[in-house]
C-alpha cells in the first residue's frame, strides 16, 4: 500500500525526522488559510498523488509550463496555484499518459536548499538484507542514476542480527561528502528513518530529495512510503491512511475477494491458480507474441464465487480481447474448477474467446463439463498449446474487425 507525501512526512515526524512544517488542504481557501498559519515569505504548494515526478509533470489542458510542485511568494499566489491544480489531471513520468486527478494539496513552508541528496531504504532480495541507498544526485530518479552513473549510488546492507549501527549511517554521510555538524545531523536522520522503516513494516522508504539547508540542517523535502500489505493488520493507523481514489478500483475489488490481481497493459486476460504458475503463464503468453492484460492468482481454494469474481474483473478491463484460464488441480479438483468456469462464463457473459487448460485431479471430468456446457470454450492440452490457441483466437477476431 502507498500513502501520500504529507502522510509519509507525518509518520517521519513521529520518529523525529526533520521535515518542513506543512498542512494538507482540499480547497484554494484552505490553501490560503494554511499559508497564513505557516507564515512566509515562501511557500511550496504540492500536488498530492500516488506518483512521483510531480515537479516536472504537466497538467492536462493547461498551456502554461507549470508543474505539480510550485514555489510561491505570496498568499494570493498560494490561492491561485491551488485553484490551478485542484481537480486537474497531472501527468508525470510515473502516472502514464492518462495522469492522475489532484484532489488534495500540501502547503509547506519554503526551504533554503544548499544541496539535494537522495536516500532510499528497501529490501534487497538478492542479499536478503535491508539496504540503505544514498546518492549525491538528489531530485533525479534513482533508476536513471543507476543506469547512467551507478558509481554515484552508495549502498549499505544491514545485517539483521546486529541491526543498524551508527557507523553504517556515518559511512553514508561521509560518502555523500558531508562534513562538520552535517555528519551528525545526517546520521540521526538515517538512524531515525531506518527505525521508521522497520517498526512500520515498510517495504520502501524514499526521501528524494533529502536536503542540506543553508544552516546545515538535514531535512526530508519529499517522502514516499510503501508498506507490506501482509503486515498492515499491525498498523491500523496506517491502514486508515489508504486513499482508495488513488488505487485501481479493480485491484481494490480483487483484494476484497482475496484475489491477487495486478492490472497490466496487454490484451490477454489470465486466470491462474498459484503465483508461480501465473508468472509462467504470463511468460508463455509473451513467448507467443502477445502481452498479458493482468496477473491473477485465484489461489488454491478457488470457489465458484471467486472464479466468477475473477471473470468479472478480467472482463471489466476493456483491453481484454481473449482469456486464458490455466489451472493445475492439486488440492482443487478440475471438475469443480470447470463448473466454476462454466457458471461464471454464463453469469458474466462471454464476449471474448476463452481458452481453458486444465491438468491434475479429475481432469477428464473437468474437460467433459466444459464440452457439455455448449459454450464456445476452447480446451487446451498443455501450457504452450493454451497460449498458442488464445493468441490465435485473438488474432482471428482482430482480423474480423474487433471483439
Ligand atoms: P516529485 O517531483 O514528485 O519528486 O516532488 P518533490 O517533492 O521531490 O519536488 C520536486 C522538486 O521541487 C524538488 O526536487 C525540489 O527541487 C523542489 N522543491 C520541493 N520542495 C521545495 C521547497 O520547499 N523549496 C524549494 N525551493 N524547492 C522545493
Ligand atoms: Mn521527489
Amino acid at each position: 500500500m502507498n500513502i501520500h507525501e504529507y502522510q509519509a512526512k507525518e509518520l517521519l515526524r513521529r520518529y523525529d525526522v526533520l521535515v518542513p512544517h506543512g498542512r494538507v488542504v482540499f480547497t484554494p481557501d484552505e490553501a490560503a488559510h494554511a499559508a497564513r498559519k505557516l507564515g512566509g515569505p515562501v511557500w511550496v504548494v504540492k500536488s498530492q498523488i500516488h506518483a512521483g515526478g510531480r515537479g516536472a509533470g504537466r497538467f492536462l489542458d493547461d498551456s502554461s509550463d507549470k508543474g505539480g510542485v510550485r514555489v510561491v511568494k505570496s498568499i494570493d499566489d498560494v490561492r491561485a496555484s491551488a485553484a490551478q491544480m485542484l481537480g486537474k489531471t497531472l501527468v508525470t513520468r510515473q502516472t502514464g499518459p492518462a495522469g492522475r486527478v489532484v484532489r488534495r494539496l500540501y502547503v509547506e513552508e519554503g526551504c533554503d536548499i544548499a544541496r539535494e541528496l537522495y536516500l532510499g531504504i528497501l529490501i534487497d532480495r538478492a542479499t536478503s538484507r535491508i539496504t540503505i541507498m544514498a546518492s549525491t544526485e538528489g531530485g533525479m530518479e534513482i533508476e536513471e542514476v543507476a543506469a547512467r552513473t551507478p558509481e554515484k549510488i552508495l549502498k549499505v546492507a544491514i545485517d539483521p542480527a546486529s541491526g543498524i549501527q551508527p557507523f553504517h549511517a556515518r559511512r553514508l554521510a561521509f560518502g555523500l561528502g558531508l562534513s562538520g555538524k552535517q555528519v551528525g545531523a545526517a546520521t540521526r536522520f538515517i538512524l531515525s528513518t531506518y527505525r521508521a522503516f522497520t517498526e512500520l513494516d515498510a517495504s520502501i522508504v524514499e526521501i528524494n530529495p533529502l536536503v542540506v539547508t543553508g544552516s546545515g540542517d538535514v531535512m526530508a523535502l519529499d517522502a514516499k512510503f510503501n508498506f507490506d500489505d501482509n503486515a498492515l493488520f499491525r498498523h491500523p493507523d496506517i491502514e486508515a491512511m489508504r486513499d482508495e481514489s488513488e488505487e485501481d478500483p479493480a485491484e481494490t475489488e480483487a483484494a476484497r475477494h482475496a484475489l491477487n490481481y495486478v492490472r497490466l497493459d496487454g490484451n490477454i486476460g489470465c486466470m491462474v491458480n498459484g503465483a508461480g504458475l501465473a508468472m509462467a503463464t504470463m511468460d508463455i503468453i509473451k513467448l507467443h507474441g502477445a502481452e498479458p492484460a493482468n496477473f491473477l492468482d485465484v489461489g488454491g481454494g478457488a470457489t465458484r464465487e471467486r472464479v466468477t469474481t475473477a471473470f468479472r474483473l478480467i472482463l471489466a478491463d476493456p483491453k481484454v480481447e481473449g482469456i486464458l484460464v490455466n489451472i493445475f488441480g492439486g488440492i482443487m479438483r478440475c471438475d469443480v474448477i470447470a463448473e466454476g468456469v462454466v457458471a461464471a462464463a454464463r453469469e458474466v457473459g462471454l464476449t471474448v474467446p476463452l481458452v481453458v487448460r486444465l491438468e491434475g485431479t479429475n481432469v477428464d471430468l473437468g474437460k467433459q463439463i466444459l464440452r457439455d456446457s455448449g459454450l464456445p470454450i476452447v480446451s487446451a492440452n498443455d501450457l504452450a498449446d493454451a497460449a498458442a490457441k488464445v493468441v490465435a483466437a485473438v488474432r482471428a477476431t482482430q482480423k474480423k474487425g474487433g471483439k
